[in-house]
């Protein structure tokens, strides 16, 4: 009788002279071996078994046959047909030791829809494995007409013109407050010994849109010099092998391909109150023309947070409207430290537990918002920003069984797969993942090489650094104190922290009286491994990536406060914490 693993790879070894292929079907324990699928797709050898025996080089002895199921195709099928209820890996059987393909018949081995991280990063690394790749990036304009060009949200829309307003605004901030302190004076802008600033936005902008353009071209170009084939086009499922591609003036075409991978990301969620479209998001504010002045910042997770932190960073008068609570899923106590600071230190404007139950133009152009708890106010500009929905409803992706969370419309689906066998995903439109641009772009590679070059390596999900690019920076990486203790019980969890002042703010009045703050979350029992790691301050992603390095690798408290630090840093902080939560001594280590 033939056995039905709950889930199921399918992977290739070829040996150098071509002489002999074998695959072997893996599920946990359970292992099934064959040999050389090409010669054997003619014979009726029964050369598909299912086998129990550890041993995968050599056939399994014929009492643990228990099946034959045919050649190559015939095994695939069977896959597709018993497998695809259940949870299934089914990597195609494909021959890569020196270059032979398959011939399919289709146009492409792997079509790509979507030139953001995770997109472009799979398509290179699969052309340069020997796949012939196309990758389709079309930008549907914003609401309010924002439009860009290629390499997705995070070059365009994300993570490049945020840090970049995020250091304008922190240089700002420097100078208005620091730079006296350190002597540093400007000469045209010397009033009775005080320091003031414009900055101008046009100048800002245009300069940050003129670098992303920079980078728009070398996408294009990198992708022509890898033999990826790019296509400015809009694609859209027509069956499991075939898209409909259309261009900017509706011209379409045919694609197919024996592969695809769905990268097309995802785009913010609109506010959902009469006059919602008043309200730019994040894929307008960094084209603004001008200024965008008085500004609301709607949500309060990392893009409304670090919008509204940079834009006070510039001068502007800003207030975010907090449905709950800062920063959902970080740790409690750090999230509260950047609110404070923000609150204190960047004079953003907090208004807690309220959501905009309208918005209205006035005669004199500002937005006039009813707030939920009848409250109103103007501003200049609404930025919503309360979460973003995966771009999935127009692909067609329905008819092919494969499935969506409702809540975001992310694919749902495990290893990158989705529910049909030849299309993947990854990235932001994969649910369940974290949405970040390197995820995204190690996720698409590893995809590459499992599908073109026999690794057989899951993207790992956990243990990822982030950080939160607020006034004052939030980095982690692991779980927070809160979700430890809900995991591991109160008593089984040890907290050290520290309190401090960076070196260099010591000098400066304005910063003297703010802190920086580092905690480390472990296990109680020895070895106290550690959980979680978290630091609220002065370059916060420069101090991770090191942690989450060693986090992959078990990290445990010993072995971190057994690492000399680098003086004078806020980084050492982290490897010297030896003040313990439990003990109610203060976190204020103090001094140097
Ligand atoms: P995307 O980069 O979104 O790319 C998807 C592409 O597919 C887009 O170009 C889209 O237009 C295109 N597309 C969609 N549908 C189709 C179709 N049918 N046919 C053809 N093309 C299509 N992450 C970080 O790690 N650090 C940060 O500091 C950071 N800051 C961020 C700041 C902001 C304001 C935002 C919004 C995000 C930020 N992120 C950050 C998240 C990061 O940008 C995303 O996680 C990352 O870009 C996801 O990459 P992706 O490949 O999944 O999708
Ligand atoms: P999130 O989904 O992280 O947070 C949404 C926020 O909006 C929450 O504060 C939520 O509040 C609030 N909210 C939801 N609905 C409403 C509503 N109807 N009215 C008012 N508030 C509401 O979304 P983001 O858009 O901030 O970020 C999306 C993702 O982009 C992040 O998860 C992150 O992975 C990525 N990103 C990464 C960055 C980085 O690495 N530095 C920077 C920016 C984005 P509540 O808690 O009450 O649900």
């Amino acid at each position: 009788s033939i056995l039905f693993p709950t889930r199921l790879r399918v992977i290739q070894h070829a040996f150098p002279d071509r002489s002999s292929y074998r695959a072997w079907l893996l599920e946990d324990g359970f292992r099934s071996h064959f040999t050389d699928p090409r010669a054997l797709e003619h014979t009726s050898s029964p050369f598909v078994w299912f086998g129990t025996g550890e041993d995968t080089t050599h056939p399994p002895s014929s009492d643990s046959i228990q099946s034959y199921l045919g050649g190559h195709d015939a095994t695939l099928d069977w896959c597709r047909q018993f497998m695809a209820p259940c949870e299934t890996v089914v990597n195609e059987l494909q021959m890569v030791d020196d270059g032979h393909k398959p011939d399919h018949g289709y146009d492409y081995d792997l079509v790509v829809i979507g030139g953001g991280s995770g997109g472009m990063a799979a398509a290179k690394e699969a052309a340069a494995l020997g796949a012939r790749v196309a990758c389709l990036d079309f930008v549907k304009p914003s609401p309010a007409g924002t439009t860009w060009g290629l390499g997705g949200t995070c070059v365009n829309v994300g993570c490049i013109p945020k840090k970049l307003f995020h250091a304008g605004s922190l240089l700002n901030e420097a100078i208005l407050q620091d730079s006296p302190a350190f002597g540093v004076q400007i000469a045209s802008e010397i009033h009775a010994n005080e320091i003031s600033t414009k900055v101008q936005w046009p100048v800002l902008r245009e300069n940050i849109q003129n670098y992303i353009r920079s980078l728009n071209f070398k996408y294009r170009v990198r992708l022509r010099e890898k033999d990826v084939t790019y296509l400015n086009k809009l694609g859209t499922f027509k069956d499991a092998h075939t898209i409909e591609a259309v261009d900017k003036k509706g011209r379409s075409s045919t694609i197919t391909s024996s592969r695809f991978l769905i990268a097309t990301g995802g785009r913010p969620t609109p506010l959902s109150c009469p006059g919602a479209d008043l309200a730019i998001s994040s894929d307008d504010i960094f084209f603004m023309e001008q200024s965008p002045g008085k500004t609301l910042c709607v949500g309060a997770s990392y893009i409304s947070l670090e919008c509204a932190g940079f834009l006070a960073g510039i001068g502007l008068d800003v207030t975010v409207a907090v449905r709950s609570i800062l920063l959902r899923g970080f740790d409690r106590e750090c999230s509260d430290r950047v609110g404070k600071y923000m609150e204190d230190h960047s004079k953003v404007k907090f208004r807690r537990g309220v959501v905009p139950s309208k918005l209205q133009k006035q005669e004199n152009g500002q937005i006039e918002v009813t707030f939920s708890d009848g409250s109103t106010d103007s501003y200049d500009t609404v930025l919503a920003a309360v979460g973003r929905t995966a771009d999935t409803e127009k692909l067609g992706i329905s008819p092919l069984g494969i499935k969506v969370n409702p809540k975001n419309q992310r694919i749902l689906g495990k290893y990158e797969q989705t529910d049909c066998p030849n299309v993947y995903a990854v990235g932001d439109v994969l649910d369940d993942t974290p949405e970040l641009t390197p995820v995204a772009i190690q996720a698409g590679i590893k995809l590459a090489r499992r599908l073109f070059g026999g690794s057989k390596e899951p993207m790992d999900y956990v243990n990822v650094s982030t950080t939160v690019f607020t006034p004052i920076e939030y980095s982690c990486v692991g779980i927070s104190e809160d979700d430890a203790i809900s995991k591991y019980g109160e008593d089984n969890v040890e907290v050290y922290h520290s309190e401090f002042l960076p070196l260099e703010w010591s000098l400066s009045n304005a910063r003297s009286h703010s802190s920086a703050f580092a905690k480390i979350v472990c296990e109680k029992a020895e070895p106290q491994r550690v959980l979680g790691i978290h630091y609220v301050g002065p370059n916060a992603g420069e101090v991770m990536q090191g942690y989450g390095v060693s986090m992959r690798q078990g990290l445990t408290y010993k072995q971190l406060t057994e690492t000399v630090g680098i003086h004078p840093t806020c980084s050492e902080e982290i490897v010297t914490l030896n003040i313990t939560k439990s003990s109610g001594e203060d976190a204020a280590a103090g001094g140097c």
